[in-house]
């Protein structure tokens, strides 16, 4: 396995998941989910996404995957990376400048995300910081070539995962959503999907 991956089951304790929800559900009141394309194909992604932060990740079918700095359906930048976001950053990544990006994916029953490395950014010095809320997931993670051998992760409800160092650039994804796992969501009916993936990400190199 890759050096630099840390998985960290359990890093957030109830009251803090249930802080970050609403967090999110503020976000995403300002700045709505939409569903990014894929490249080339056009072929809308399942996961809906959003973004906090001076930077957000989005593809589209001609633009490919970048970062902008507002949104694409409201034009307006995007909402600032809450405290309660930020510092799960400063508490994992070992990294001191702030994040730039957290991206929020929104995963439904039937969600998967293929395959992939991170290598939007231009600092891969900076670790990538993924935050698990609501239903579990089953997570793949191989190393920095498509067909190097994998395994899987079982990622739950507050857990944390830092992909830094060698796995920085490990290929991973989304096999499968353990739905009805969690019922964290349940009382948010604006927020009926199963899963909030929040990925941290420092996108340009600090100055
Ligand atoms: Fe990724």
């Amino acid at each position: 396995m890759l050096d630099g991956l840390h998985f960290l089951p359990g890093y957030l304790d109830a009251a803090a998941q249930a802080a970050l929800v609403s967090d999110v559900q503020a976000l995403l009141r300002e700045a709505p989910p939409y569903r990014a394309l894929m490249p080339k194909s056009g072929q809308p992604m399942r996961v809906r996404m959003s973004n906090a932060g001076a930077l957000g990740w989005y593809t589209d079918r001609d633009g490919g995957y970048r970062y902008i700095a507002a949104h694409p359906e409201t034009g307006r930048p995007w909402p600032v990376i809450p405290e309660s976001i930020l510092g799960i950053w400063r508490g994992v990544s070992g990294y001191t400048a702030e994040p730039e990006c957290c991206l929020i994916n929104l995963y439904d029953a039937a969600a998967r995300m293929g395959l992939h490395q991170d290598r939007d950014e231009q600092d891969f010095a900076a670790p990538v910081v993924s935050i698990s809320l609501g239903d579990s997931a089953l997570f793949r993670v191989g190393g920095q070539n498509r067909r190097d051998p994998t395994r899987s992760l079982k990622l739950a409800s507050g857990d944390v995962l830092v992909l830094g160092g060698e796995a920085r650039l490990a290929f991973h994804g989304i096999d499968r959503i353990h739905a009805g796992s969690s019922r964290l969501l349940a009382p948010y009916e604006e927020m009926a999907w199963g899963r909030i993936n929040l990925t941290l990400r420092r996108v340009t190199l600090p100055r």
